[in-house]
């Protein structure tokens, strides 16, 4: 069964089946078969060779917790010399998934920088459970994976009530717009201490209010 309902700016996206489940909103897509030109002998072939299927994560389509099974089609060159197996053109597939990246980045500061969980997945129009999960994804390794610190790094007070102190210190990269690091208090000799022994590369320190980083995260 095909669906007349396109994703918002990926209409390319042919839905074959679309169902709400284990608190996911699923859509099963595939592009529409078209002549590719083959990649070794530059001869067309529409020539389906067999299918993958790719799950990709998370976005919004709809305003909900979307996941996407994209079925990747594989074509072969008809040319009896060449035979050559290629996929077919996917920038829309990677378009899709540049914005969920885009998306997991937002609402990483936005975790930062909101009120609570609840709060940040209304704005985001997901679950809390997704917000927390994200959450736990960022603390547990995104933020420990860092030892040497970016060129330009942004510096910000967070209310997080964490192990008995009311404030602590976010070091983030203002550039890829992604937390670095929380530190356990906002004591200057905390931040003296990690940036002597992680801040040898860094030239330049951002101290950036909420509102900064939002309409940087809006303008993308
Ligand atoms: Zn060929």
């Amino acid at each position: 069964m095909y669906s007349n309902i396109s994703i918002p700016d990926l209409e390319e996206f042919i839905i074959t089946k679309s169902f709400e489940g284990e608190g996911l909103y699923q859509l099963h897509v595939e592009l529409e078969r078209k002549p590719h030109q083959c990649p070794e002998c530059q001869k067309f072939t529409q020539k389906v060779h067999d299918y993958r299927l790719q799950k990709i994560q998370h976005t919004q389509a709809f305003g909900r917790n979307t996941m996407l099974f994209y079925r990747k089609r594989r074509y072969i060159c008809e040319d009896q010399e060449c035979r050559k197996r290629f996929y077919e053109d996917n920038s829309v597939v990677e378009r899709y998934q540049r914005q969920s990246i885009e998306f997991n980045q937002a609402l990483s500061i936005e975790l930062i920088h909101g009120k609570n969980f609840k709060d940040v997945a209304d704005r985001f129009m997901v679950s809390s459970t997704t917000v927390m999960r994200r959450f736990d994804e960022i603390s547990s390794t995104k933020l420990k994976e860092t030892t040497d610190l970016p060129r330009v790094i942004a510096i910000d007070e967070y209310k997080g009530d964490a192990g008995g102190e009311k404030y602590q210190t976010i070091i983030a990269d203002p550039i890829e717009r992604r937390p670095i690091e929380i530190l356990k208090d906002r004591k200057k000799q905390t931040l003296v201490d990690y940036l002597k022994q992680n801040g040898d590369k860094v030239e330049m320190v951002v101290m950036v209010s909420p509102t900064v980083i939002k309409s940087l995260i809006t303008t993308v």
